[in-house]
């Protein structure tokens, strides 16, 4: 597979910036802090305009709408659309987020199975693009489109029912997901064709089937199932009623080293053996792509605050765990990181290999980032580093044990080597996680 990234000018950024962070005393205040490397983040948003722009007729309207989740933070949001990318939002906080990062509604997508009335009316108003998941939701926006018109284009997102990848949690296509409308149920095809033909106004079909552990060609499959269906509902309608085809994200990250495999253009390239129409430039596209963005540019640095052996196995208590990691150390054999071990000064670590447990500070036995890793004996201080968690580690985290939220820094890496931190989110401090627990409230329940 080919790589679109420059993984070792990657990786010698990040040696930079963790000694740079201790250099600069980033961990003096606190036992952790989270690190997302901009020139990365850049780099893998020109790398996914480039492969689609690769293959389209220019002129072609394609907006890349990151998947807010997978990072909600106002800055990143904002260096994206730096980039020309936008948002897809699954609710009112993540489209408040959008907004505040200056995103405009034109380049924003609001997709979630569970869209009150209220979320839907202030999204037509916006003239933000919505997906719909389900029938009940159309019979809504029935109601909404016809008080009073808007310049939202309105899709429906389909399941293509085309089957599951190694993580069931993450698999949106199976026979019984929860997401959009299955289009192999009985009778579900000829149904839609006749809700388009019914509303004009839907121009937009929705796919979401990829995700960590689905194959390409299974993601292939299921948007040339969104193109067949568009290209059905079009000949029935007798004009090019569906112009836009929302194809989703879900490119598989690679956990197991620095490169950046499957790259965007294995994916598109993927897509092209599979649907090559969807590169005639019939269609505008839009792609909803979020762990395959950040997570390979975010990185935790945690002390190492205590060794102990128990058992005859040697264990390094860490300050990161379930706060940051939490669906490494609740499935640990879909999630495995790597850890890299780093001396005091930051500098990376040597020496033989033993089978140590790398333990975070939450109060259940379970809370490990990993298990009989072969790595440099870590002593009291040490640092451990662990890669590619931009994306659903700690910018998902959570509150277990009242952990506090801990910082991201931003860094970049001049020619000369010096390297530059900027906040992009303090640390929680123990007034917000009190506020948060309803220290305004103390006395509500006498
Ligand atoms: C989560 C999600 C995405 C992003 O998925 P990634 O695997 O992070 O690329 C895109 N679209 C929808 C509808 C989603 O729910």
């Amino acid at each position: 597979m080919a790589a679109d990234m420059d993984t070792e000018g990657a990786a010698a950024r990040r040696e930079l910036a963790v000694r740079a962070a201790v250099e600069q005393g980033l961990l003096d205040a606190e036992p952790l802090v989270c690190l997302l490397d901009t020139a990365g983040i850049r780099a893998s948003a020109a790398a996914l305009t480039a492969a689609f722009a690769a293959e389209l007729p220019s002129g072609t309207p394609v907006l890349h709408a990151f998947a807010v989740k997978a990072a909600p933070l106002v800055p990143v949001l904002r260096l994206l659309a730096g980039a020309g990318l936008g948002c897809e939002v699954a609710g009112p906080g993540e489209l408040a987020l959008a907004r505040a990062a200056g995103v405009g509604a034109d380049r924003t997508v609001l997709d979630s199975p569970a869209k009150t009335p209220a979320e839907l009316r202030e999204a037509l108003a916006l003239g933000i693009a919505v997906n719909a998941d389900n029938r009940q939701e159309l019979e809504r926006l029935d109601a909404l489109v016809s008080a009073g018109p808007t310049a939202s284009p309105i899709g429906v997102r389909i399941n293509p029912q085309t089957g599951a990848g190694t993580i069931d949690a993450l698999s949106t296509a199976t026979t019984t997901s929860k997401f959009g409308i299955a289009l192999r149920d009985a009778g579900a095809r000829a149904w839609l064709v006749r809700a388009y033909l019914d509303r004009p106004w839907l121009t937009r079909l929705h796919i979401h089937s990829g995700s960590q552990g689905v194959p390409l060609a299974l993601i292939a499959e299921g948007v040339r199932e969104l193109h067949a269906l568009a290209e059905e509902i079009n000949a029935a309608a007798g004009r090019r009623q569906v112009d836009t085809l929302d194809i989703g994200g879900g490119l598989p990250v690679n956990f197991a080293s620095d490169e950046h495999t499957p790259s965007y253009a294995d994916h598109v390239r993927a897509l092209r053996e599979a649907v090559p129409a969807l590169f005639d430039g019939s269609y505008g596209l839009v792609t909803e792509f979020g762990r395959s963005l950040l997570a390979k540019h975010g990185l935790v640095v945690a002390r190492v605050e205590y060794t102990k052996t128990t058992g005859s196995r040697p264990i390094a208590l860490t300050h990161a765990g379930v706060q940051v990691a939490t669906r490494t150390v609740y499935a640990p054999a879909a999630w495995p990181l790597r850890i890299l071990p780093y001396d005091a000064k930051g500098a990376p670590k040597g020496g033989e290999p033993v089978a140590q447990d790398i333990a975070g500070p939450a109060c259940f036995a379970g809370d490990l980032l990993a298990t009989a890793r072969e790595l440099p004996l870590l002593a009291p201080g040490d640092l451990i580093g662990v890669p590619d968690t931009g994306a659903y580690f700690f910018t998902a985290h959570y509150g277990y044990n009242s952990l506090p939220r801990p910082a991201v820094h931003g860094f970049a890496v001049a020619p000369g080597g010096g390297v530059r931190f900027a906040l992009a989110r303090p640390a929680q401090d123990l007034s917000a996680i009190v506020a948060e627990a309803g220290g305004g409230f103390r006395d509500a329940l006498l």
